[in-house]
């Protein structure tokens, strides 16, 4: 069979390795050297252009059904959980607990179960929303897991590495979100993001209410597509007697929407983590379609 392996930036250094393995069972294997940004993001099109049957997508898990023949390949991590004995420190106020974590430690998530159970807390482990799949699994765009149970614990709980999954999390919630990350050894309330983000966001706000001409940037990867909002968006603005055009892109490449001068403001369809990570990349504002709505409100009321 002719297939497509396609690999996370963190797991590229094992193509090799996996295309040799997957030859030896007498396939021909090629390698997406593309960047992979998550499941969202299927080499589909690649896929077709080399004729491929198959599509192996390494690290993630599925995020919505897709026309076309994938095998996702699950790439779990077993992290040291000693540093949860450390934890219950800063977890001494707060009896009700929420867990979350990534893909990689989500079957160890059990294990934490039990060991805060074990130590007088009572422990909720809630649902993703749909484009994440396991109990207690955060995506950057799905943190079901989290704000669904926000209403009943004393604090959420993230086990993982890095706080690109968290950092989402803790924007939906209010509770008191704690991160231990166990590969950097350290454990912290990660509350001051919230303050930070809602700044940044009033401040995108603020730039944008002269904005007269906008860019609504859409992606055509297959998780991120979404060209209905995009057109509702470019009517909505239009309706208010502004201008707008749609970007198409497959990979938001900030400095292609540097070149065009003529926006004044963008607006993001794409990863929703755009509009929150990445507006220090760009010079102009780059609104989520939330903001935007609250732009042209304020345009309205002047
Ligand atoms: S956060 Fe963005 S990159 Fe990650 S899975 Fe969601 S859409 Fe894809």
């Amino acid at each position: 069979m002719r297939i497509l392996l396609q690999f996370p930036e963190g797991l590229k250094e094992k193509a090799l390795e996996y295309s040799r393995k997957l030859e030896a069972e007498g396939n021909e294997v090629f390698v997406s050297a593309s960047p992979t940004y998550g499941a969202c993001d299927l080499a589909i099109d690649e896929a077709k252009a080399i004729k491929a049957e198959k599509l192996v997508h390494y690290g993630h898990a599925e995020f919505h059904h897709v026309d076309f023949n994938v095998e996702y390949v699950f790439y779990t991590v077993d992290a040291p959980m000693d540093i949860l004995e450390r934890s219950l420190e800063q977890l001494k106020p707060f009896r009700t607990i929420g867990l979350v974590t990534t893909v990689q430690h989500v079957h160890q998530l059990e294990k934490a179960r039990e060991f805060y159970e074990s130590r007088g807390k009572e422990v909720i482990i809630g649902r993703p929303y749909g484009f994440a799949k396991q109990k207690g699994q955060i995506l950057g765009c799905d943190i079901g897991s989290a704000a669904s149970i926000d209403s009943k614990v004393d604090a959420h709980v993230y086990f993982g590495g890095g706080i690109f999954h968290p950092l989402g999390a803790v924007l939906h919630t209010s509770k008191p979100f704690l991160a231990i990350e166990p590969f950097t050894n350290t454990i912290e309330f990660m509350d001051h993001y919230r303050e930070k983000y809602r700044k940044r966001s009033r401040g995108k706000i603020a730039a944008s209410v002269d904005a007269k001409k906008f860019g609504i940037v859409v992606s055509t990867k297959n998780g991120q597509h979404n060209m209905n909002l995009a057109k509702l968006l470019k009517e909505r603005i239009e309706s208010s007697g502004f201008e707008a055009a749609i970007l198409v892109s497959n990979n938001v490449d900030f400095q292609s929407l540097e070149n065009m001068r003529e926006f004044d403001a963008f607006v993001n369809t794409a990863c929703p983590r755009i509009a929150v990570d990445d507006i220090t990349r760009i010079g102009r504002p780059m609104l989520s379609a939330n903001e935007l709505m609250e732009v042209l409100t304020l345009r309205e009321k002047k």
